[in-house]
């Protein structure tokens, strides 16, 4: 580790969370402010949707997709029309859980609704994580627009906002989509007690390649477990997507137009953590920056994946956090690279599909999924065992939050993430790591590392943020390794294996970090 205040060109600020292009290594760009890429991208996509069939009635919908939530799926007789009421999935097309609603219209010659409820607060979010989702949903409306789809954007709690429109509305049928986390899961059963027995209710689960439910009926150990029972259920779901189509039967009222403005005022939120500018919302520019990563990038994933100063990731996390994107989209269009980029491609699989799923899995199967209870018995024990060694550090939640560590790399990584709101993937392990090597206990070092993850970063807030941190600091979905202070069994890494692995001045001097003296630290 490099003394205090080494690196060169630093600076002593404390990483404001203002606004920062992403920074882009020489010889890649990252990731585009307005993607670049071709709209033909656009087009292709758009077309391999029609090619795949005319439109989800001429499609064998799998309803394994589907679990009913009422006592029957019989369509209520209101002719209101069937509402899709969007809470993870904030995109139109590639959206299984819309797919079903407008077929049950289709089928039924009803209206199609759409309606997300905007909550003031959630978890912790900043403007960051709201400005970004609401821009997205100002897309999903005038798509629906242009798809005689109405949108309605209900500002309060589901509970309430979902059975009233149901009710002003006439409705006849409701579809959701699906989370595995504590508050969305809530807010369904809340939704499941207060509306009508007579319209059926029921979830589909569109962010997953294979459903949750179908993928395994219990907590899997890890990624070796799951693999193989999600790859033999690729023939039956790795399919295309129908387009949704313009929807034939209008609603004789349209829904108000969203002031997107007033939207925005009603949120009660932190403004002090800005929104970025490297990155736009959007689905439409979410696939023309899956796009640019297969263009441009992908041929360096499978082996550069790990250095931060290589533009190698796709980038989409922030865009697949929020349903602006389908991670089944991205895997058919990445795998259409195989003859090409054998090795980037099966990497680019195991990781948005078997860790990503195996992250839903955890969450939907352990209600701990965020705490050390949640993790196996071999690495809690560890932890207590371990739980009085002497930290080489003890710093304060703030230092941490400023990024004035005794650590230059670890302070770089954390202006990362609080300037443009995405921590390179290899240093997030090496981040939460040391905030379990830095703080009193385990319990502290997790809340820290998620309250830091979640405030700061796009994709926070989701089931594989849960599961980085509880892989990190607490061993899921890992094995023991050699016992060592402080960790016990617990993975450990370190400066050193870091800069065996890249160049970590130079990513310590784009950030302008530096190492800070802290009393009575050593440095290794
Ligand atoms: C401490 C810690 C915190 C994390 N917090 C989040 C978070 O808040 N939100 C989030 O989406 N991911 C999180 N991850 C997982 C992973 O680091 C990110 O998904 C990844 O960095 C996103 O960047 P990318 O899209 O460029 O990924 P790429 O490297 O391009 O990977 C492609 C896709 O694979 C999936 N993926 C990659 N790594 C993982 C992983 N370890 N677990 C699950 N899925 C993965 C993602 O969907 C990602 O978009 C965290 C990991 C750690 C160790």
């Amino acid at each position: 580790m490099s003394k205090p205040g080494s690196a060169k060109g630093t600076s002593n600020k404390a990483p404001a969370a203002k606004k920062l292009k992403l920074e882009t290594s020489d010889d890649e760009p990252c990731s585009s402010r307005t993607p670049s890429v071709d709209s033909g991208f656009l087009a292709s996509v758009e077309s391999k949707r029609k090619l795949c069939a005319e439109n989800i009635l001429e499609f064998k919908f799998n309803k394994k997709r589907c679990r009913l939530l009422s006592k029957s799926m019989e369509l209520g007789n209101f002719g209101g029309g069937v509402l899709y009421w969007m809470s993870r999935e904030q995109r139109v097309q590639d959206n299984w859980a819309l797919l079903y609603a407008q077929r049950l219209a289709l089928k039924m010659k009803l209206p199609l609704h759409v309606c997300f409820c905007l909550v003031p607060t959630f978890l912790g979010a900043t403007i960051r994580q709201f400005g970004f989702m609401l821009k997205g949903l100002e897309e999903v409306e005038a798509e629906c627009q242009k798809l005689q789809i109405q949108f309605h954007l209900l500002k309060g709690d589901s509970q309430t906002c979902v059975p009233n429109l149901i009710k002003k509305l006439k409705l006849d049928a409701v579809v959701a989509d699906f989370s595995p986390l504590r508050v969305p899961l809530s807010w369904i059963d809340k939704v499941k007690e207060s509306i009508p027995e007579d319209v059926p209710f029921c979830q589909v689960d569109a962010h997953n390649i294979v459903p949750v439910w179908v993928a395994s009926d219990k907590q899997e150990i890890g990624a070796r477990t799951i693999r193989k029972k999600i790859h033999d259920k690729l023939d039956e779901f790795l399919t295309d997507f129908p387009p949704v189509v313009t929807h034939p039967h209008p609603h004789q009222t349209k829904a108000k137009p969203v002031d997107w403005k007033a939207a925005n005022a009603y949120l009660e939120v932190d403004r002090t953590v800005e929104e970025v500018d490297w990155i736009t919302p959007g689905t439409k520019s979410g696939l023309l920056e899956l796009s640019n990563f297969c263009q441009r990038r992908l041929r360096l994933f499978g082996e550069k994946r790990n250095d931060p100063n290589v533009a190698a990731l796709s980038n989409l996390s922030p865009w697949l956090h929020f349903g602006q994107l389908s991670a089944q989209r991205c895997i058919l269009e990445v795998k259409e690279y195989k003859a090409k980029y054998a090795k980037s491609v099966d990497v680019y699989i195991e990781e948005t599909l078997i860790r990503r799923e195996l992250s839903d899995n955890f969450c939907f199967y352990n209600p701990n999924y965020d705490n050390l209870k949640g993790a196996a018995n071999w690495a809690q024990e560890t932890l207590d065992v371990h739980k009085k060694d002497k930290r080489p550090a003890l710093l304060t939640s703030q230092q941490l939050e400023e990024g004035k560590t005794h650590d230059d790399l670890w302070n770089a990584s954390q202006i990362q993430l609080t300037r443009t709101g995405k921590m390179h993937g290899f240093l997030r392990m090496y981040w939460a790591k040391k905030i379990l090597e830095w703080t009193e206990t385990p319990e502290e070092a997790l809340r820290i590392a998620i309250y830091l993850n979640d405030r700061y970063s796009l994709d926070g807030r989701d089931p594989s943020g849960y599961v980085g941190c509880m892989w990190s600091i607490c061993g899921i979905h890992d094995m023991g390794w050699k016992q060592r202070d402080v960790f016990g069994k617990i993975r450990y890494m370190n400066y050193k294996g870091c800069q065996r692995k890249f160049d970590v001045v130079a990513f310590v001097q784009r950030f302008g970090a530096k190492a800070y003296p802290i009393k009575g630290v050593k440095y290794e």
